[in-house]
C-alpha cells in the first residue's frame, strides 16, 4: 500500500489568500456597484521594461534559425548574465562574488524552498514571525517540525518581529543552525541596519550556523546606509546563502528569472564533523533536478543591467515607491502607526484591533482589500499589510476611500 508524505497532513491549511478572495467575491457579487480595489497583492502590475522586452524579441528571434538557436543551456544559468550579476550586483558595491558562485533559477520561491534539501532534517530552525509562508511550509513537508500548535509549530524557533524590536528580530540568546532572514521584509517593509546584520553574521559564525538570506526586494532600497546584500557584512561568505529575484525588481513575476549566490567558502558539517562545501551540494541538487531557465527570459534578465534597462528598472521601482509614500502619508493622516514603504513595497500598519476584523471594515466601508497581518503569523495579529503594486489611480481612490470611511 502505498503511502503519503504524513508531513504535508501537518501542515496549516493556507487559507489567507483564498479567505480574501472568498470575502471579496461576495461582496462583489453583493455590490455589484460598488467594485473593490486590492491593495493587498504581492504581485506587480505594471508592464516589462522596454529593454526586457526587446531582448525577448531578439532572442526568439534568435531561437528560429538554426545558426543561433539554442537548447538546453547550463543549468546554472548562461555566462553572460552571471557575469553581469556578479559585477554590477557584486563588485560594483564592494562584494567578491564570482560568476561561478551564482546560480540563475526560475524564482526565489523554488530556490528558498528547495534549498532545504541540502541540510539534514534534525538541525534547529530559526524563522522570522511574521513571515513568507514558504520558509516554514517546505520545512514541514520535510518533517522538521513537530505538529501545528496554534498559529505555528512546535519544534521551530520564532524570530519575533514586532513594535518594541522596530520589526527586525535580535539574535536570540537560543542557538540554532538555520536560520532565513528577509530583507527588506516580506510582509512588514522594514529594513535591517549594517549593525543589525553584523549580529547575525557573528552569531551565525559563533553557532556554526547558515543564513538564509531572502533579499528579493533589494531593488528597493532608497537609503544608502541599508546593506542590499548579506556579503556586504565581513564575514558573511562564510555563513550566508543569498537568495534574489528579478520579480520585484523589473516586473518578472509571469517571466520568471531569479539568482541564488552560494559561496564557495560556505560550509556545513556531515555526521563525523568534517566540512563539506554547499556550492558543491547545491550544483549536484540543481543539476540533477533543474534544467536552467529559458535563453529568451535570461537575455532579458540581463538586458536589466544596461543603460536604459538599469533607468527603466529604477523607474519601476520608483513608481511603486511613489505609491508607497501616498500610502504612508494616508497612514499618518489616521493616525495609524506603520512601518515599510521607504525602502519596501509594503506598509505595514498597526491596526490597533484584529486584523481580519480590520481587513472586512476596510472591505465593507472603503470596497478596499488588504492582506490581514494574522495570515502572516502570531506576531502578524493586530497589523495589516498594504502592498504599493497598483497603478497611481487605484492607489489614490483607494486612500481616497479609506480617508472618508474611517475619518
Ligand atoms: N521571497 C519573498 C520574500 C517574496 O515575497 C517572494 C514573492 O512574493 C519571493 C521570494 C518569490 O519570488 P519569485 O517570484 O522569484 O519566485
Amino acid at each position: 500500500m502505498i503511502r503519503i508524505n504524513e508531513n504535508y497532513a501537518k501542515l496549516k491549511a493556507s487559507y489567507l489568500f483564498a479567505d480574501i478572495a472568498r470575502r471579496v467575491g461576495a461582496f462583489a457579487s453583493a455590490h455589484p456597484d460598488r467594485p473593490v480595489i486590492r491593495l493587498g497583492i504581492g504581485d506587480v502590475t505594471e508592464p516589462l521594461p522596454p529593454a526586457c522586452v526587446e531582448a525577448l524579441h531578439a532572442a526568439a528571434d534568435e531561437m528560429s534559425a538554426r545558426a543561433t538557436f539554442r537548447g538546453y543551456g547550463p543549468e546554472q544559468g548562461y555566462g553572460f548574465l552571471r557575469e553581469l550579476i556578479s559585477s554590477h550586483d557584486y563588485a560594483e558595491r564592494g562584494c567578491r562574488i564570482e560568476p561561478d558562485e551564482i546560480f540563475v533559477s526560475d524564482g526565489a520561491k523554488c530556490d528558498t524552498g528547495n534549498i532545504q534539501e541540502i541540510f539534514a532534517k534534525d538541525i534547529r530552525l530559526a524563522i522570522p514571525d511574521p513571515v513568507y509562508p514558504v520558509y516554514v511550509d517546505t520545512n514541514v513537508m520535510a518533517g522538521r517540525s513537530g505538529p501545528a500548535a496554534g498559529a505555528r509549530y512546535e519544534g521551530i524557533l520564532y524570530l519575533e518581529a514586532t513594535a518594541s524590536n522596530g520589526y527586525v528580530p535580535a539574535v536570540p540568546d537560543a542557538p540554532a543552525d538555520l536560520v532565513y532572514l528577509c530583507f527588506p521584509n516580506n510582509p512588514t517593509g522594514a529594513v535591517a541596519t549594517r549593525e543589525q546584520l553584523a549580529a547575525w553574521v557573528a552569531y551565525a559564525a559563533r553557532n556554526k550556523a547558515v543564513i538564509l538570506f531572502d533579499s528579493a526586494y533589494e531593488a528597493y532600497i532608497r537609503d544608502p546606509a541599508i546593506p542590499r546584500s548579506i556579503y556586504e557584512i565581513e564575514g558573511a561568505r562564510e555563513v550566508a546563502i543569498e537568495f534574489r529575484s528579478f520579480s520585484k525588481t523589473a516586473g518578472f513575476t509571469g517571466t520568471r528569472c531569479a539568482y541564488t549566490v552560494v559561496p564557495k567558502t560556505l560550509v556545513a558539517w556531515d555526521g563525523a564533523g568534517r566540512p563539506q562545501a554547499l556550492h558543491a551540494m547545491w550544483s549536484r541538487r540543481q543539476t540533477t533536478k533543474f534544467n536552467g531557465v529559458s535563453y529568451p527570459v535570461q537575455r532579458a534578465a540581463a538586458a536589466i543591467y544596461s543603460e536604459a534597462g538599469r533607468r527603466q528598472t529604477r523607474g519601476l521601482t520608483d513608481f511603486y515607491l511613489g505609491n508607497a509614500r501616498l500610502i504612508r502619508a494616508a497612514m499618518a493622516r489616521l493616525g495609524l502607526p506603520c512601518v515599510g514603504g521607504e525602502n519596501a513595497p509594503y506598509i505595514w500598519v498597526d491596526v490597533g484591533r484584529d486584523s481580519w476584523e480590520f481587513f472586512d471594515l476596510l472591505l465593507e466601508r472603503a470596497q478596499v482589500a488588504c492582506t490581514p497581518g494574522a495570515g502572516f503569523g502570531r506576531c502578524g495579529e493586530g497589523h495589516v499589510r498594504i502592498s504599493a503594486f497598483n497603478s497611481r489611480e487605484n492607489v489614490e481612490t483607494a486612500l481616497d476611500r479609506i480617508g472618508a470611511a474611517l475619518a
